[in-house]
């Protein structure tokens, strides 16, 4: 299908991909130059992949800039799978965790670290909507934490950190599966940043782990090799077979996001797209934005209208229309655009033509 036929996919994970990143796949995929067979068909222990990952890493710490003293590691089980690896390493024994609690993805990491050992949750009040980040005085930290996790961007309810929380000296562990690399990130101001592939970074069945060297030593020798963050880092992320075709797709975006100028390039971007379409949502009082004003996500644009009703004609007619997942999760309803890096401009202003006519029709 030429890049010419594609919808606009505001899917919210496994979503859309850079076009140039995908006709290079698409190239390569049968035979990659100079080896004549394809990055699924060679041997992770061949040189060829090793550059690969290589490179992917090398090109991670040049985007983000990750200091001397991190190990980045590419990991599988998805994001879901860190909730729980997270604490089998980082919670000792004796120790308690804090975790602020912004929204749903946030509960499901809480609810494997309970399994583990203790868990301290803060954040917004108990009871009280995922529709904002807590204020510093509204979360209260442990003394001496084994860690503070944090969830950088709330998929689900369309909220984000525009500033990281002051936790003291515990490290900072933040599931940034939703944003990362949206815009710049000071990597030295955090213990562990863990990611899913799927959104900003490549295809689904890769983990992004940035981990600051010295939490290895909390890695227990008892737990399960696979789950071992210390193990994974002096394999190089290759104890076992490595998702290598996710891997090496990966290593395509990050080229494609250096190629654009880097983070704050894209982060420029994203203000746009997401400033055009909260503006929108402001514009007359028809729409509804679901998360408060400072609080709101650059990624996941949530929004409701005042009846399921319309909810449902605006799903159906802008699937219609060429928009393809505008439908709000399950779980909260209404409607989510998710824009990450490489949903096009044209498609926000698309879509913001599309909710002009919407809006006269059904206003
Ligand atoms: N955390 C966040 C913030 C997410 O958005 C998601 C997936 N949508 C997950 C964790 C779970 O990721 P995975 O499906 O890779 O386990």
């Amino acid at each position: 299908m030429p890049a010419a036929d594609r919808v606009y996919n505001f899917s919210s994970g496994p979503a859309v991909l850079p076009v140039p990143v995908l006709e290079q796949v698409q190239r390569d995929l049968v035979a990659l130059p100079g080896v004549g067979m394809s990055v699924m068909e060679i041997s992770h222990r061949s040189s060829t992949f090793e550059a690969i990952l290589g490179q992917a890493e090398a090109d991670i710490r040049r985007l983000a800039g990750v200091p001397d003293g991190y190990r980045i590691l590419f990991l599988q089980g998805g994001a879901s799978l860190q909730f729980s690896m997270v604490p089998m390493n980082l919670l000792t024994d004796g120790a308690t965790a804090d975790y602020i609690n912004t929204g749903s993805w946030a509960e499901k990491a809480v609810k494997e670290a309970r399994r583990v050992g203790n868990v301290h949750v803060t954040g917004l009040p108990e009871g009280a909507p995922f529709d904002r980040i807590p204020t510093d005085a509204e979360c209260e930290y442990t003394p001496g934490a084994a860690y503070v996790h944090m969830t950088s961007n709330n998929t689900i309810e369309g909220s984000q950190w525009h500033r990281l929380p002051v936790v003291g000296d515990a490290p900072l562990v933040s599931d940034a599966s939703s944003d990362i690399f949206s815009g710049p990130i000071d990597i030295s101001r955090y213990g562990l940043i863990y990611a899913g592939a799927q959104k900003n970074l490549g295809p689904s069945g890769v983990v992004l782990a940035i981990i600051r060297e010295d939490l290895l030593a909390r890695s227990n020798k008892s737990l399960h090799t696979m789950l071992n963050y210390a193990v994974q880092a002096e394999n190089s992320s290759m104890y076992n077979t490595p998702p290598a075709f996710g891997v090496y797709v990966l290593g395509l975006v990050m080229q494609w996001l250096l190629e654009l100028g880097g983070l704050p390039a894209i982060a420029a971007v994203n203000e746009r797209k997401a400033g055009k379409l909260y503006t929108e949502l402001d514009r007359t009082g028809y729409w509804r934005p679901t998360a408060q004003a400072d609080s709101r996500s650059l990624m996941n644009v949530t929004f409701r209208l005042s009846s399921e009703d319309l909810e449902k004609a605006f799903v159906k007619e802008s699937t219609a229309a060429g928009f393809d997942g505008l439908k709000g999760h399950r779980s909260v309803g209404g409607m989510r655009a998710s824009i990450y890096n490489a949903f096009p401009e044209s498609g926000v202003d698309a879509l913001i033509d599309f909710m002009r006519d919407f809006e006269r029709r059904n206003g």
